[in-house]
């Protein structure tokens, strides 16, 4: 999929001015966030997830990027996309855009432990778990201002009538992720992506894929709308539109 080359990715970059981290070289971290770097999880032969029908979770991803940045540019909130590429999930390249003017969210859709996976039921589906989790990292030097900004987009989601999941803070291998806030963020410390972006940085799982139920409902445009307009309300709140670099 090309959609990072096109259109989008012009638009973006004409809302996005010039960071003024990068104006001489240096960066002046005064806190201040100017645009979002928007990465959409997982790339076409490592796709991810894979969906209780089938789907690929880069797919999903992909979608929901798209949706979301159609809207920033709606509502002219400067962002761009992360270093992506669209074959190789190099986790590296994700972040090469972050600093500290810049809020890094990266967009996934969920699964659970192969232990909950109904039997004989290829692929993996289940009635375990449903809903987001919001995901931050306590390596990252922006842990702070990183978990304000998940329990805000947690409270948003909240707000909207969605509800969180609570079974990666289950005692199992592969999970046990310090729950900080009871609409649905946790600390997930070894996250590349969150640890290696050099401002704050926040994961979300949209939505549990091997659930039928939630894969239907996050499947619906008009819910989808309404999870976007839960982040950019967090946005707004937090990009300022007067860039000394633009
Ligand atoms: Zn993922």
């Amino acid at each position: 999929m090309n959609f990072f080359k096109s259109a989008a990715m012009a638009a973006a970059l004409i809302f996005l001015g010039t960071p003024p981290a990068m104006a001489d070289g240096r960066c002046h971290d005064d806190g201040r966030i100017y645009y979002a770097v928007i990465d959409a999880g997982h790339a076409g032969r490592e796709y991810g997830a894979t969906s209780w029908n089938g789907g690929h979770e880069y797919d999903y991803n992909q979608r929901f990027v798209r949706e979301l940045t159609e809207r920033l540019e709606k509502e002219q909130i400067p962002y761009i996309l992360s270093g992506f590429h669209p074959d190789k999930n190099t986790l590296p390249d994700r972040t090469d855009k972050t600093g500290p003017h810049a809020v890094f969210l990266s967009f996934h859709h969920d699964s659970v432990s192969p232990i909950y996976c109904n039997l004989n039921a290829s692929p993996c589906e289940t009635d375990y778990a449903a809903g987001y989790s919001l995901f931050v990292s306590s390596r990252n030097p922006y842990y702070g201002p990183s978990s304000g900004i998940a329990s805000e987009i947690a409270a948003e989601l909240r707000r909207e009538g969605f509800k969180n999941s609570v079974h990666h803070a289950e005692n199992i291998p592969g999970e046990g992720r310090p729950m900080l806030d009871r609409n649905g963020v946790f600390q997930f410390d070894d996250l590349v992506v969150l640890r290696k972006s050099r401002g704050p940085a926040v994961l979300m799982e949209i939505g549990v894929i091997v659930n039928r139920r939630d894969e239907a409902r996050i499947s619906s445009r008009k819910v989808r709308s309404r999870y976007i307009d839960a982040v950019v309300r967090v946005l707004k709140r937090h990009i300022r539109l007067d860039n000394p670099g633009s």
